[in-house]
Parts: structure tokens; sequence; C-alpha cells
């Protein structure tokens, strides 16, 4: 019998752990079925998906549901089973006892680690006769589930989940790992050895599920050596509470390779209030040294979430918690909605918070007793704005200034919200052009607003454009990005090293982009003596490091 494993990921580079444990106990439990994996994702066009899982006759189709794709495997199952009534529908993960389906569609449930299912289940399965729910025993032991073939077959170019642990030492209300207690730590020679294996493989990336990787510090530190020891392109991202490292970790990080770790770390909230009120209790003064010791070093790249619409969470707090995020400097912001999922302790004070949330997975918030709907709209969308201006490598020159400058820095963005507004922002593609149409109309209207567009016109550059876009040509000069060049021509010697040579002079100034700025500019910039304006050459090569641009040269302005 055919048995096909289905994951709908939301990215095509993403995998499913899940199907690959499930592949290799169904192979231990019924050794002569034919499985087949099918890796597709929630974007793929919904009927050539149904159709590719309908055909071949399988009798059995397994499914893994999360938030991010009940909806998608909900309408599958539905139609599935109008096709093909005969059909053994199973659904196994955090959301797959919440699909709600109509009393005639039959699916099985397979509840909690697959691991943990019994005899009971591949009996029914063979049977044909399979019933409709199965709870799994809860701590099962587990091993990693990839085999050597996997990396040239289902796994090549896409990312590999890895769990070194399972289970999270914390108990966040809005969190499903929150209802499991208990942390299960895999051997650490057997992790090294796993590993070695996949690393063998040169994956791009290796994604560590570990609920809180650093939770022991000493285990975290003995893994992240060995991966450093490696010296490999692939690139590893982890799940870390701040305030759990130690100096030896702290040390140590300071030197990884640059790009070689990311870490993504929950800071959810910077109210107490509503921290306590969803059971997380995080040493906040000793998070933020934490990550400032992170950010200062430079080389990892780290991830920071914020989370709207906790209890107790006010506009006030909210705008608070953004400032505090930013002053962090991470790389990457994420300010997310709240999800109120089904089963977890938070879901069961639904009525004392007075939360409202969408009917639908992922169950984001609407409103709660501190935030009325309206208010939660204008911090989620200064939320996207925050996201589309402080994430892309796009304005890095200009924002640097502008944070360094604002005292309030949620109030910055909320007054740049409004010139979005004013320019229809919303529903519009976030290109570069538009976010700096939209940041040069807000700069103008500052007593500073000539260096920061000249900062803006920088960061164009610095992106890799050739010519500015007309909101950013100054007016009356004519073409200065010529003008300077030509200057440089004709004032720098045949030799330059180590920028050219007499043979290499011309293709030197034909792959380059040259720009004139002022004493101030270069002075935020930290280009050049400070006290005079130059040119600056945005050259043809990369400045590499976490979000790469252009690699520039200051000249001494030739009239000078
Ligand atoms: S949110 Fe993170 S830290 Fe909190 S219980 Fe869930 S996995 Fe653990």
């Amino acid at each position: 019998m055919l048995i096909r494993l289905v994951a709908l990921n939301a990215r095509f580079v993403h995998s499913s752990p899940a199907l690959f444990y499930l592949r290799n106990l169904l192979a231990e439990n019924l050794p002569d079925n034919e499985l087949e994996l099918c890796q597709l994702t929630i974007n793929d066009p919904y009927y050539d998906t149904l159709l590719r899982l309908a055909q071949g006759s399988p009798a059995a189709i397994f499914f893994s549901v999360y938030v991010w794709n009940a909806a998608y495997v909900r309408r599958l199952i539905l139609d599935l089973a109008q096709i093909r009534p005969d059909l053994a529908l199973v659904a196994g993960g955090p959301q797959a006892a919440h699909l709600e389906l109509p009393t005639p569609v039959k699916l099985t449930v397979a509840q909690g680690p697959a691991e943990g299912l019994g005899p009971d289940f591949y009996g029914d399965l063979a049977r044909g006769r399979l019933g409709s729910l199965y709870r799994a025993a809860a701590a099962a032991p587990f091993a990693m589930p990839y085999r050597p073939e996997d990396c040239r077959g289902e796994l090549h170019n896409r990312h590999i989940y890895y769990e070194s642990s399972r289970g999270c030492p914390f108990a966040c209300s809005y969190c499903l790992s929150a209802t499991r207690r208990g942390v299960a730590y895999r051997d650490l020679a057997a992790v090294l050895a796993e590993l070695e294996l996949l690393l063998s493989c040169r994956p791009p990336v290796i994604r560590f599920v570990d609920r809180t990787f650093n939770a022991p510090p000493e285990r975290a530190l003995a893994i992240w050596r060995f991966l450093a020891r490696r010296g490999v392109d692939t690139r590893f991202h982890f799940e870390i509470a701040p305030d759990l490292f130690d100096e030896a970790g702290l040390a140590f990080l300071a030197k990884v390779p640059p790009g070689l770790f990311q870490f993504e770390i929950g800071l959810q909230s910077f109210n107490p209030a509503s921290l306590a009120a969803v059971n997380r209790n995080p040493d906040l003064a000793k998070a933020r040294a934490n990550i400032r010791r992170l950010a200062a070093s430079g080389n990892i790249h780290l991830h920071l979430d914020l989370i709207l619409g906790l209890p107790f969470e006010t506009a006030a707090s909210y705008r608070l918690s953004l400032n505090e995020i930013l002053a962090l400097r991470p790389h990457h912001l994420q300010l997310g909605l709240l999800k109120v999922l089904p089963d977890t302790p938070l879901a069961q004070r639904r009525e004392e918070f007075a939360l409202r949330c969408c009917q639908e997975p992922p169950y984001p918030v609407l409103a709660t007793r501190w935030l009325a709907q309206p208010a939660l709209a204008d911090l989620y969308r200064l939320g996207e704005l925050i996201e589309a201006y402080y994430n892309p490598r796009y304005f890095l020159a200009t924002l640097a200034y502008l944070l360094e400058r604002e005292a309030n820095p949620a109030a910055f963005f909320a007054a740049l919200a409004t010139t979005a507004g004013e320019h229809g922002f919303a529903g519009r593609a976030r290109t570069q052009e538009l976010l700096s149409t939209i940041l040069a109309h807000h700069l103008r209207r500052r007593p500073d607003g000539e260096l920061g567009l000249e900062l803006l016109r920088f960061d164009w550059l610095a992106c890799g454009h050739r010519r500015l876009p007309v909101h950013l040509v100054p007016a009356g000069v004519g073409d200065e990005l010529k003008t300077a060049q030509d200057r440089l021509w004709r004032a720098l010697p045949d030799h330059y090293p180590p920028l050219f040579r007499p043979q290499s002079r011309s293709s030197f100034f034909k792959r380059s982009v040259f720009a004139p700025f002022s004493a101030a500019a270069l002075n935020q910039l930290g280009m050049g003596p400070g006290d005079q304006p130059g040119i600056v050459a945005f050259l043809a090569e990369s400045t590499g490091g976490l979000k790469p641009r252009q690699a520039t040269v200051f000249f001494p302005s030739p009239d000078r």
C-alpha cells in the first residue's frame, strides 16, 4: 500500500522534520509499504496540490498541521474526502485536533509525539480500520530523523531543522510548549556525530529547533565550539534566551566568524506586568546588557521579537518597548501580533483579559482590555512601517543618524507613518524607491533635512544603484554624479594603489559611481577628515558582512 506523507511548508526552502520522523517510524512498524514524502508549500496553487496528492491511489495520506498551514490542510482534507471517500486521512501536529471538520469527513488525529504511537495505531492502519483518535505516549526517546540520502534528495537546497533537545524549560502562557513539562536532552556525543553527518552534505542553513538553545549554557557552548571548528559555509540558527548567557559563552561568541550564527531572541515586551501575566520572568537588565555585548561584536545576526497585544500592554507601554528594542540595534526586528492558540493557558484567560482574536488559525489578536481594536490596529501598522524601514539594508546610514538623535524613536516612526499615509503606503509594494520617496518627503520638513537627504543619497548609491532617483536629485546642480566622476578623472594620478594601475584606471572609473558629499555628511558617515567636503566612490565590490552594500572610498574634494 502507498502511504503519502505530506508537509505544507511556509516556503520552498523550509523542510519538515516531522515528515522524516514519521517516515522512519512507518518504515520500522510497517516495512512492506511504499512511503512517499511530499514537501509542498502553502503558496502552491491549490488545485494542482489537490490533484498531486490524490494521484496514484494512495491508501493513506498523513499531514502535519501547524497554525500557519491549518487552513490550507483543512481545505485539502475536505476535498480529498470527496474525491476518495475510502482514503485514510491522518493528521498530526499541534493543530491537528483543531481542524473542526463537518461530521461526514473522517479524519484520524494522532495526538502527541509520533514516537509515542503504539502498535494499535500501526495495526489499525495496516488493516484499513483507523479510528478517529490515537494518543501518543508523552516521553518517548527520539533520534535524528534524517538518512544520508535525504541530503541529496528531499533536503537538497533546503534548510535542515535539527533537534538536539525537545521541550522548553519555560512555560509562556501563549505557547503550546507551555502545556508540556520538562526538556529531553539528547546525548551530546550523538548530537555532534549527527551534525558531522549533516555538515558533510554542506546544507545552506541548519536551524536548531531547540526551544531555548542556550539552556543550559555549557551544553550550548560545546555545540557552538564544535560548529565553529568545522569551518563550513553552512549558517546556523538558534532560538536564544538572552539572560541565560554565561561569561564563557559570550567571550567565545565574540570571536566566531561573521555570519556563521543567527540568534532569534524573543523579548516580547519590556513591560514587567505584561511579561508576568504571560508567565515570562526574564532578567531584563541582563538581557539588555548581553544583547548589547553581542551587537557590539557585530558578527552574529541578531533577530529580536516583540509581541503586540499582550495582557497589560497599553499603547504607551508598547511604544516604550519599541524604543527599548530599537536602542539595542538588532539586525532584524519582528513586531508580530499575539496569537491566542487553542489549548494554551492564555486561551483559558481570554475573558479575564478581554482578548478578542480572529476565529481561524493563526488566531491573531484583534483587541484586548488595554488596547481597543483601532488602537491595536494603529500600533500594528506602526510595527509594519518600522519593519519595512529598519530590516532591509536600504537606510543604514540615514537611520543610524536619525536613531542616534531621537530620544523617542517610536514617535519619529509614528510621524513617518503619517507621511507614509499621505503617500498611500498601505496597499503598495514596499520597494526601496517608495520607502525612500516617503522618507525624503519627511526629511524635507525637518531643520536638518539637507543632511538627512545627503545620507539618504549615500544609502541609495551604497545599495548598488548607478543613478539617483528624481526625489534624491538636488535642485539646480545638473548631473552631479557625472561631474564628480569628471573631477576625479582629471585630478587623480594614473597609478593609485590599491584602487587602480594605469592599465585598470579606465575600468575603475567605468565600474564605480562617484558622488559629492558635504563635510557634515562625511563626518556623520565617519569618512574623511571630518571638516572638509569630498567625493565618495561606490566601488563594484561588496562590503560583505551581515547587511552587504557597495564598498566605498573617500577622496578629498579635488578643488581644495
Ligand atoms: S515561547 Fe519560547 S520560551 Fe516560552 S514556552 Fe514557548 S518555546 Fe519556551
